[in-house]
């Protein structure tokens, strides 16, 4: 199954991440691969103590750097990454967290994803987050949840905190 995790609002990356808590908890073997991401979070350090949750980032330590040829490279690299996940079939559960704005932003080429995606059987989950999934994407999905932003409180100057944000 395909499911997407996208919109502007607070809890996409937790809820994959919350998924994947579920699905160790079930026995099952969960692969998470970060893209655009290069940055320890709080997350990381309590999924460590979890030995069937393997995590990987594909991302320099600062966020999208208006789509440069490293972030491309790097997005390249990670995908060969996702690609051998899938194809060793331990995964139950492939979590791709922010890879819906690499998408977007034409860091990876969306035709390709899609191939790779199609191949995965259904019986495995795969968890696509990040804001502006592409339209073309969400067709293709078997679940899309849109989370909207109905108030944030960044809006009243509070920044990421430790544990909330990051
Ligand atoms: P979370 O990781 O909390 O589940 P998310 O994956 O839905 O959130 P992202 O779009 O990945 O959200 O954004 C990463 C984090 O940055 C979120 O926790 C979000 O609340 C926060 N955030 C988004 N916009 C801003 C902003 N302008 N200022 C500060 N924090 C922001
Ligand atoms: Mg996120």
């Amino acid at each position: 199954m395909i499911q997407v995790y996208t919109g502007n609002g607070k809890g996409k990356t937790t809820a994959a991440f919350g998924l994947a808590l579920r699905a160790a908890g079930a026995g099952f073997n969960v692969y998470i691969g970060q893209f655009a991401k290069g940055r320890i979070c709080s997350e990381h350090k309590a999924l460590k103590a979890i030995k069937n949750i393997k995590l990987e980032q594909f991302g320099s330590p600062f966020f999208i750097q208006a789509a440069a040829a490293t972030d491309r490279e790097l997005a390249r690299r990670g995908l060969e990454k996702v690609r051998a996940a899938i194809a060793c079939r331990k995964y139950r559960v492939i979590i791709l967290d922010e890879i819906n704005l690499v998408l977007r932003y034409k860091l990876l080429n969306l035709e390709e994803f899609l191939k790779l995606a199609r191949r995965v059987p259904k019986n495995t989950e795969l968890v696509l987050t990040g804001r502006y999934a592409p339209a073309k994407l969400l067709r293709e999905a078997d679940l899309v949840s849109h989370i909207r932003q109905v108030k944030h409180y960044y809006r009243c100057g509070i920044k990421a905190r430790k544990g909330i944000e990051l």
